[in-house]
């Protein structure tokens, strides 16, 4: 077990990646922070710039058994932190907001109980995952050839969460995320003088007609598996003039689901909705997607683990809304390996996530070991 020493030095290590964050597909300097880190703990393989700044370090047991994959992430947000700790950002305009120092220090934790005693079968694969705050990382960690060399058969991981109280755990089988997609579209008609609207196509009406037209297709509401929702997070039409008919318009919507089926279906009808209402105003539509997260469903095989971990650890496990609306691309996984998340709270009085004064609680960093290390003791002795 870690001793009072090495909780201090994970302390500090966590300290030491708030005040340098790097925000997603631009980690490089955190990812030779964990590598260096965790070199005393002698990982059997090692994989670096997997996925982008991706960091996999391997330990092997001496007889055949499952691969292990305990995930965290390495990715900061651009959101400038606003806080008095000593500890705070360094980097302008850049924050480790959503607590992905902690989840990385308790892997850097791991690193060093699984250097002192290897597993007794199989394979532990600590994977420290790129642009997780983009929804790019798991995919591109998947897409990896060289991620054959670590196909998980388990794949756990935990992410705090404010509002529950610190140190109690939500986990339960079923939809724990939903998934969520960005969508582009852009109108394009033709500028005008403002005296003469009609010797050009302006997108005034079918932005106006596709504000509430979008809305309209996902209301949100209780999360069942027919939850739908769309929110408009930008839109932006001609110049800012009085003498300019407007050619040109964008806008900018989220859509999320709880089920990836649901998705599918929403998609197309979105797209569907803009094309009609664009064609009618004699308008070109481009569209593109963004920061696509799939759902991330909670295996009952490796929820069932993973809960049992927790209480022979005795963290206290209570019940908590499930599902979150909010997406997390560790839902990726699930199509690789049983896999599972935890929720584990950081307090009911915090800053919420991605709030500019939020700060992962230390004191989560030690349950979070011992939870992954009895899960990995469990499954390979
Ligand atoms: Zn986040
Ligand atoms: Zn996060």
């Amino acid at each position: 077990m870690l001793a009072a020493s090495d909780l201090a030095e994970l302390i500090a290590f966590r300290h030491a990646l708030h005040r340098q964050p790097e925000v997603s597909g631009h980690e490089a300097q955190t990812a030779r922070a964990v590598l260096a880190f965790t070199a005393d703990s002698q990982p059997d393989d090692r994989l670096t710039d997997l996925g982008g700044h991706g960091v996999a370090l391997v330990y092997r047991g001496t007889t055949p058994g499952p691969t292990v994959l305990i995930r965290s992430e390495l990715d900061a947000l651009p959101i400038a932190e606003l806080s008095d700790v000593p500890h705070r950002s360094q980097i302008p305009g850049t924050g480790h907001l959503c607590g992905h120092d902690g989840h990385s220090t308790i892997l850097a934790g791991l690193a060093r109980l699984l250097g002192r005693q290897r597993p007794a079968s199989g394979r532990v694969v600590l994977l420290f995952q790129p642009a997780e705050e983009d929804g790019s990382g798991a995919a591109a960690v998947l897409a990896d050839p060289r991620f054959a060399q670590i196909t998980p058969d388990y794949a756990f991981a935990l992410h705090n969460l404010p509002g529950l109280p610190l140190g109690h755990v939500v986990l339960e089988q079923g939809p724990a995320n939903c998934a969520s997609v960005g969508l582009k579209l852009a109108l394009t008609g033709k500028t005008s003088h403002a005296a003469e609207p009609h010797k050009g196509i302006s997108p005034a009406q079918a932005l106006a007609q596709l504000i509430p037209g979008l809305m309209a297709l996902g209301q949100g509401g209780a999360l069942t598996p027919e939850f739908r929702m769309v929110t408009l997070t930008h839109a932006q039409m001609g110049a800012p003039a009085f003498g300019i008919s407007p050619g040109h318009a964008e806008i900018w919507a989220t859509l999320r689901t709880l089920t990836d089926a649901g998705m599918a279906a929403l998609r197309a009808e979105a797209l569907t909705l803009a094309q009609q209402i664009a064609t009618a105003q004699g308008l070109t539509l481009d569209h593109s997607w963004h920061d696509d997260f799939a759902a991330c469903t909670n295996d009952p095989v490796a929820t069932g683990l993973f809960r049992a971990a927790l209480m022979a650890e005795d963290i206290p496990l209570i019940a908590g809304d499930m599902p979150l609306r909010a997406s997390e691309d560790f839902g990726r996984f699930g199509a690789a390996a049983h896999a599972a998340m935890a929720y584990f709270g950081a307090g009911e009085h915090t800053p919420a996530l991605h709030n500019p004064d939020y700060d992962f609680p230390d004191a989560l960093i030690a349950p979070g070991i011992r939870a992954f290390h009895r899960l990995i003791h469990t499954l390979l002795g």
